[in-house]
């Protein structure tokens, strides 16, 4: 599999807080053009740091860079690996045998087999393939990002996998002159092929984070992290079905601003924002699911409430509340219109797959004044999955089975609004 980098639908993970201060310095030191996003300029991309991180039943290789670049993925039987390589230079970031733990990669060797070239060899426990791959571009204060998600896969899939990137090899090596990586030739039209499946990116951003934990259930539970597993369970099935790209704001345990979140939505030309939450209520029994749009005026009291509590997050962590810009001219006033339209038939076409298995409130689908939904561009809705003031939601909210369904139930209506889309509705 070949990626040009212009395939990159540039999608942002928030992994912030961590990790980035040198990175950032050695970005600024070695190419200053290519940090404010010049991806034609001469210098070229470079490699400024790499890490890997898995558990048994996932992976995750991330690769921070100057700019966005071409890569590769390649499965190798012997021994069992999965191969990336891009056209970057490395500086200083080679490293042999970087061991990852006793998760699904082992460890780890990124190495330079030629010039602007680097290749990073992950050595898997067992069978893997990629799920998802993708590069972000830089952005505010982080570096672009190749980030390569695997998870664990049958043996008869994986040499499968092994055949298709020994097919591409033997390809590579007999087709006409186009530059590939490495100098090794790659057949035209090859990039072209990958160019066109761009598939509709998704956002889906677990609210709270950090030092804001949201509301917290009677048993101490802390919404952040509730719908930070509901996330990944929802990002999962809707990457599973081959159609999407699926990014999240947060991936860990950090805290956003409301803006942030809008922003890397924003910024990436999300299809689809989807925020998650599940809040609480000093009334005890409002409870149910129900999804919001956008709206100034709140379907009732409630709904005003919840939005001005969730404004306010913000400040929880000493920022303060963001500014709503509105509609600054005519045209983007119009976009705004048809974006709501759009955000009120992805939380009805949401809504119609829940109803079956999901106890809902009365009228689920509702408006409030959400800063997080307030994109003139993007169709966004917000979630609230149950309540953590109301003890069946809770016990709903924590309970494996019921968290499964419905975000199986969510992943089909994501499904149900793009095929709508598609129709031209
Ligand atoms: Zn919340």
């Amino acid at each position: 599999m070949i990626f040009p980098a212009v395939r990159a639908r540039l999608i942002f993970l928030a992994l912030v807080c961590v990790f980035l201060n040198a990175s950032l310095i050695a970005a600024q030191e070695v190419t200053p053009a290519e940090t404010a996003g010049n991806t034609n300029a001469a210098t070229p991309p470079a490699l400024l740091d790499s890490r890997v991180t898995a558990t048994q039943d996932r992976a995750r290789l991330v690769l921070d860079l100057t700019t966005p670049t071409e890569f590769a993925v390649h499965t190798v039987a012997d021994p069992m690996s999965v191969v990336v390589e891009l056209r970057a230079q490395t500086g200083d970031a080679e490293d042999t045998n970087q061991p990852a733990g006793d998760g699904l990669i082992t460890s780890y060797t990124v190495d330079t087999p030629g010039s602007q070239r680097v290749r990073v060899t992950l050595s898997l426990a067992g069978p893997a393939q990629v799920q998802q791959s993708y590069i972000l571009d830089a952005f505010e204060d982080q570096p672009a990002r190749l980030v390569i998600d695997l998870v664990p896969d049958t043996a008869e899939n994986f040499a499968a996998n092994v055949r298709d990137t020994q097919a591409e090899e033997a390809e590579v090596e007999t087709a006409p002159t186009e530059t590939a990586l490495d100098g090794r030739q790659t057949a035209p039209g090859e990039t072209a092929t990958a160019t066109d499946a761009v598939r509709p990116l998704v956002v889906i951003d677990p609210g709270h984070g950090g030092v804001d934990g949201g509301a917290r259930a009677t048993n101490g539970l802390e919404e952040k992290n509730i719908v930070l597993a509901f996330a990944l369970k929802l990002q999962n099935l809707l990457v599973e079905t081959g159609r999407f790209d699926v990014a999240l704001t947060r991936d860990t345990d950090a805290f956003l601003t409301l803006s942030e979140r809008v922003a890397l939505a924003r910024q990436n030309q999300a299809d689809l924002f989807i925020s998650l939450h599940a809040d609480s209520f000093d009334q005890a029994d409002v409870r149910g699911a129900s999804i919001y749009t956008r709206g100034d005026l709140a379907t009732s009291d409630l709904d005003r409430v919840l939005a001005e509590n969730e404004n306010r997050a913000d400040l929880v962590a000493g920022f303060s509340p963001p500014e709503d810009e509105g509609a600054v001219d005519v045209l983007v006033d119009f976009l705004a219109r048809e974006t709501r339209r759009q955000s009120y038939l992805a939380g009805q076409a949401l809504i119609e797959q829940l109803e079956p298995s999901v106890q809902l409130r009365r009228f689920p689908l509702r408006q409030a004044d959400f800063f997080v939904l307030n994109s003139p561009d993007i169709p966004s809705v917000l979630i609230e999955l149950g309540f953590l003031s109301n003890s069946d939601d809770t016990q709903n909210l924590t309970t494996d089975a019921w968290l499964d369904r419905v975000a199986a139930a969510l992943a089909r209506g994501v499904a149900v609004y793009f095929d709508g889309r598609r129709t031209g509705q």
